[in-house]
């Protein structure tokens, strides 16, 4: 597992849709926000920018009004951005389909 991630990397395995660390298909994405490329798997919560070492985030959500579904690298002190309440952690999404 190499530590950093080329922007020649991203756009490689852009379109790769397995995940290389819990090699579940069809959660693992590459995406960009104009800001940022990086790579995310909405199963296993790993998240890489392009440039950066690997970052492990845990899937959060409110259960005062519903909201759920954000990955989050601070899972205890998140509040929820919609009623502002405490944020509680979520069973992994693949539970669902
Ligand atoms: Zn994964
Ligand atoms: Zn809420």
């Amino acid at each position: 597992m190499e530590a950093k991630y080329t922007l020649d990397e991203w756009i490689k395995n852009k379109r790769k849709r397995k995940c290389p660390w819990c090699g579940v298909v069809g959660l693992y994405w590459h995406w960009e926000d104009g800001k940022r490329n990086y790579r995310l798997c909405k199963w296993c919560g790993i998240m890489q920018n392009v440039g950066e070492p690997l970052q492990q985030l845990t899937l959060v959500g409110c259960k005062k009004c519903g909201s759920s579904g954000i990955w989050t690298t601070t899972p205890e002190t998140k509040r929820c951005w919609r009623c502002d309440g405490k944020m509680t952690i979520m069973k992994n999404p693949k539970d669902d389909l």
